[in-house]
């Protein structure tokens, strides 16, 4: 039998916190044995501190736990955390030095120069930095491993079949986020009904910068960052999941339309290969259709972890568009998470 590691979800009233709940429920690998919260929640039962917006009941396992506080040490071996990020830098280093391996969906540590910032399908060989964060933070035995922001992932999982087989050069990438995104209770209704806010705070920069280091290359214990120039737009729309975004690229190699959507549509990676439990058989999905992709239509594609690309067009000033399609709480955030320990699983780095 598949030995199933028992994990703590810090964030886990939140709205990522509920998703990694829900897709964990049956997981044949993790079983969920601590969750953690403000002091608003601790102390209390989950089913009193937390408000489920997901649909379907609220998982009865979860219902009578106790919510912690997000500190070590906690009864678990693994933590999974969906914290604020300004709460994350001092809640998951300090489980880290306490020797917990902790996944993580913030943004404290993301660009930390000895930290994964992981999509197992497009940079698995990041996974070598682990050795370097071992050495630079005193030998300890616990790490952390985050995956990117949520609009981040399918760009760059949309970007990483082209890059290798074509060279990007330029990105301009204009986004349409859902309001899951924002997490809960999240926008003012009256902010966003009949409205689009064209301003999410950081966003713009956690693209820019995350997508380098993700399609960077590990060279001698570090990431040498992507040489392309990305530039991204974002935007609060009305759509409760399923982040979008409108993409340009330059490439330095110009292919056939139809050899660049094959190369989008073909694409697999370890994952696959390795039948990891979350994986997508297709991480890609190319929509031949004029309309799609769509949030309500295309978000669940592959359980919520495949990437929905759509629209492929020669460009007028770069070389080619499309529009790239993920669900924000499954492939942006708790899915992501889950498939890298899964990863970290099937490489040995957990055991
Ligand atoms: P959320 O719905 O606002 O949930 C935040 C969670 O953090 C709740 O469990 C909350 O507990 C807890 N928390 C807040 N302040 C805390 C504190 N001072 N100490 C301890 N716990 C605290 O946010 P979310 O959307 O789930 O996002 C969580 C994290 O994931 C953020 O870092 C976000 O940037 C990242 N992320 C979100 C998405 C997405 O699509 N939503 C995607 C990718 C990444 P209480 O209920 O007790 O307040």
């Amino acid at each position: 039998m598949t030995k199933k590691f028992r994990v703590g979800i810090l964030g886990a009233t939140g709205m990522v916190g509920q998703r990694f709940i829900q897709l964990l429920e049956h997981h044949p690998q993790f079983e969920i044995t601590t969750l953690a919260a403000s002091d608003r929640s601790q102390g209390k039962k989950f089913q009193e501190a937390c408000s489920w917006r997901l649909p379907g009941e609220m998982p009865a396992f979860v219902k009578s736990m106790n919510v912690a506080a997000p500190e070590p040490p906690l009864d678990c071996e693994l933590i999974f955390s969906s914290l604020p990020g300004d709460i994350a830098r001092a809640s998951e280093s300090s489980f880290a030095r306490a020797g917990f391996p902790v996944i993580s969906n913030s943004s404290a540590f993301r660009m930390d120069a000895d930290v994964p910032l992981l999509i197992p399908e497009v940079n698995h060989e990041h996974l070598a930095l682990l050795d370097t964060q071992r050495k630079k933070r005193g030998g300890q035995q616990g790490f952390i491993v985050t995956n990117p922001n949520c609009s981040t992932i399918m760009l760059a999982l949309a970007l990483a079949p082209l890059h290798k087989k074509f060279g990007v050069t330029s990105v301009v990438a204009t986004t349409m986020q859902a309001l899951s995104g924002a997490g809960y209770p999240g926008v003012a209704s009256l902010a966003i009904s009949d409205n689009v806010l064209p301003f999410i705070e950081g966003e713009e920069e956690k693209i820019e910068q995350e997508t380098l280091k993700i399609l960077g290359t590990f060279k001698g214990a570090r990431i040498e960052a992507a040489a392309m120039a990305v530039s991204a737009q974002c935007h609060r729309v009305d759509v409760t999941d399923g982040h979008l975004a409108a993409v340009r690229v330059k490439l330095l190699r110009l292919p056939a339309i139809a050899e660049l959507t094959e190369a989008l549509a073909s694409f697999t990676a370890l994952p696959q290969e390795l039948k990891l439990h979350s994986a997508p058989t297709q991480p890609i999905i190319v929509r031949e259709e004029a309309d799609r992709p769509q949030p309500r239509l295309d978000r669940d594609a592959g359980k919520g972890m495949s990437v929905t690309v759509g629209r492929i067009q020669p460009d007028n000033v770069l070389d080619y568009r499309f529009v790239t399609l993920s669900h924000n709480t499954i492939r942006g955030a708790a899915g992501a998470a889950i498939l890298n320990a899964e990863l970290l699983i099937a490489t040995g780095n957990l055991i």
